[in-house]
């Protein structure tokens, strides 16, 4: 189902991301938004590393996503394959600015190889745009959802992931359609 949600997403790729998750992740969000294109590759934040953790701070990452400065209307997504933490959290999946322009997740924590199970190039898929969606719904403006068939819905584990679906649910969808009328 696409909505059609009227801003353009650029995906950033931060440090090194294989081509082919950020082609399939494309291919989605053409279908779900106005446009949506690759950007040239950012390095790592070096000073985004804990090497007692062995992660990197999702919060520096968004940082040097800010410094792109997208104009009005653009959404940059930035994407990392290296796991990803946040103070007082284990890991995060992803990290995005309330309202903001910018976002990140990381593809570490989504594939079945991290826990020690055979590849499933499907799910990662499906669970890649998920993530993406997630946190593109926070810089839309939209917060957690109740609804945990709804891509807002707070993903603990990969099992709330696996369950969600990829789209808002209407409630979602209204809000965020809502405040683009009404908006600047
Ligand atoms: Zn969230
Ligand atoms: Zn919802």
């Amino acid at each position: 189902m696409g909505v059609g949600i009227p801003v353009d997403v650029v995906l950033i790729p931060v440090g090194d991301v294989p081509w082919e998750p950020m082609e399939r992740l494309k291919e989605e969000l053409e279908r779900r938004f106005r446009s949506c294109s690759i950007g040239d590759p950012i390095p790592i934040p070096p000073g985004s590393y804990n090497p007692r953790r062995r992660q990197y701070l999702s919060t520096a990452i968004l940082r040097s996503l800010l410094q792109l400065n997208p104009p009005e209307g653009v959404k940059v997504l930035g994407v990392a394959d290296v796991d990803l933490y946040a103070p007082r959290l284990n890991f995060v999946f992803g990290e995005a600015q309330l309202g903001g322009r910018c976002a990140v997740i990381s593809l570490v924590r989504l594939r079945q190889e991290f826990y020690g199970l055979p590849p499933d190039e499907e799910l990662f898929r499906q669970r890649t745009v998920k993530e993406a969606m997630h946190e593109l719904g926070h810089t839309l403006g939209l917060r957690h959802c109740l609804n945990s068939g709804c891509v807002m819905f707070f993903s603990n584990s990969l099992m709330d992931t696996d369950r969600k679906s990829a789209d808002l649910c209407p409630r979602c969808l209204n809000i965020l359609l809502r405040a683009m009328r009404g908006g600047p």
